[in-house]
């Protein structure tokens, strides 16, 4: 670890802090948080902090709720934006009282898998794209739909919302410790994304959290409404969350790169697609866990809805980026930052290794923008798409023995139920565009 509790001790001191939050995240990917005052801070770092874990959702039932928090040390950061307090935090997992990892902790469950790719030989490095739309908000503080950059005509703001609070954001990450590589506006009016430097797999689930904790605070900040919800408007570009994914060998090496193969391609990299291609429509639940997130993945959109793979082009689920060497990687595009990473990079990671244990050999590359291919055209290739909505990703992942043992019995069932009673709410509902369609026609 970056710290011993002795250091942490030290820092908490001389910072004169006053508060540490202690985080973890429920199985739905929110966010969950508590903070105790720097009086209790031994008996935190002793792994003693207790909370109720039948208060939680979808952790467990009352009987069991003893539930304990056992800080990461190495996540230990200072908040940059909270003075006059000063306030910092500690990433941390699940135990249960038994003192045994709780099954329904995902920070637990990604960290089983990457136990499982290390045995095997690897570690599995991650970089997200997160993308995120920015929007104003009402008097009452409400988010509305409209953007900052075609709030109309007559908006005589004379600074760009979006863009000051897209700065701050990164100013912000780097005093965190993030390194960020880039940072650009979208496609869409109000869209974003802040692209930060690949990590370990569990660091970058980590990452994956606190950015978009610090991208809702800044924006909020600005006067401003973040939301990672993946499709907030019909008619543009959703926001994303592509997966770069590679391996590497225990002694640092790119397990990806063969430079003597025509594409420079290791026989990994290939059976890690294969794996990928084989158990695409199976993760998609997890990397696209809600109603909207299929709302998404359509034609036109600069999203994927096929199974297939390219060198460049970027209609197809996965991407083979340019570079090689060091940088050799996956581009998984499907995933979007409603997806809880922990779960989202342990079924990904899952589907790879099963590929490189089987030796699954990938189809053979699209060549061509696949948005337009017809289903004569699919079939003939035997390309397939991915599930068209949320009940039927949950169909697909309740056949696939390898992603479930990904994920675990326990967070398993409890995120079908959770899945099945959206899907079964959501179809209850009366939509405006089933009023238009149907009113006057029947
Ligand atoms: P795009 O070309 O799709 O827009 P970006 O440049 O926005 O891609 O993001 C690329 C991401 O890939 C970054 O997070 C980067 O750190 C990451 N990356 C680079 N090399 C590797 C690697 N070997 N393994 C995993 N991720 C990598
Ligand atoms: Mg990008
Ligand atoms: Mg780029
Ligand atoms: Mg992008
Ligand atoms: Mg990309």
């Amino acid at each position: 670890s970056k710290y011993s509790k002795e250091e942490i001790v030290k820092k908490v001191k001389e910072l004169e802090l006053e508060f540490i939050h202690l985080q973890f995240t429920d199985i739905l990917g929110v966010m969950k948080n508590i903070s105790i005052t720097i009086e209790q801070l031994e008996k935190a770092l002793n792994n003693e902090i207790m909370f109720d874990g039948s208060s939680i959702d979808g952790f467990v039932r009352i009987e069991e709720s003893d539930m304990y928090l056992r800080p990461d040390l190495s996540t230990f950061v200072v908040f940059p934006w909270t003075s006059p307090t000063r306030e910092a935090r500690m990433i941390c997992d699940v135990y249960k009282a038994d003192g045994t990892p709780f099954g329904g902790c995902p920070r637990n469950t990604l960290k089983k898998v990457l136990k499982e790719a290390k045995d095997m030989g690897y570690i599995m490095n991650v970089g997200p794209e997160c993308e995120f739309f920015m929007f104003h908000t009402n008097e009452r503080g409400e988010p509305s739909l409209e953007t900052h950059d075609n709030a109309g005509y007559f908006d005589l703001a004379p600074v760009d919302l979006g863009g000051n609070a897209r700065k701050d954001m990164t100013i912000t990450l780097k005093q965190m410790g993030f390194e960020i590589e880039a940072s650009h506006h979208e496609v869409a009016p109000g869209q974003h994304e802040i692209d930060f430097k690949y990590e370990d797999a569990l660091t970058t689930a980590d990452n994956i959290m606190t950015f978009k904790m610090v991208v809702r605070i800044i924006a909020q900040r600005h006067g401003l409404h973040a939301t990672f919800m993946p499709k907030p408007k019909f008619g543009i570009n959703g926001s994303g969350m592509h997966i770069n994914m590679s391996l590497a060998t225990i002694d640092g090496k790119n397990a990806f790169y063969d430079e003597n193969d025509p594409m420079q391609l290791s026989k990994e990299a290939y059976h890690y697609l294969g794996g990928t291609i084989k158990h695409a429509k199976s993760f998609a639940a997890l990397t696209n866990p809600t109603i909207n997130s299929y709302k998404r993945l359509v034609p036109g959109y600069e999203a994927p809805v096929l199974i297939a793979w390219s060198a460049s082009n970027r209609s197809p689920l996965v991407r083979i980026p340019a570079k090689r060497g060091n940088s050799t990687r996956i581009e998984l595009r499907n995933p979007d930052p409603s997806a809880n990473p922990y779960l989202a990079l342990a079924a990904v990671l899952k589907a790879g290794l099963d590929g490189i244990k089987n030796e699954i050999e990938p189809p053979a590359p699209v060549l061509s923008n696949v948005y337009h291919m017809n289903e004569d055209e699919k079939k003939e290739k035997g390309i397939e798409s991915l599930p068209a909505n949320l009940y039927e990703a949950i169909s697909e992942l309740s056949k696939d023995e390898v992603i479930k043992e990904a994920i675990g019995k326990h967070i398993y069932k409890k995120f079908r139920d959770a899945a099945l009673y959206e899907w079964n709410e959501y179809s209850k509902f009366v939509s405006q565009w089933e009023l238009d369609r149907y009113l006057r026609k029947f």
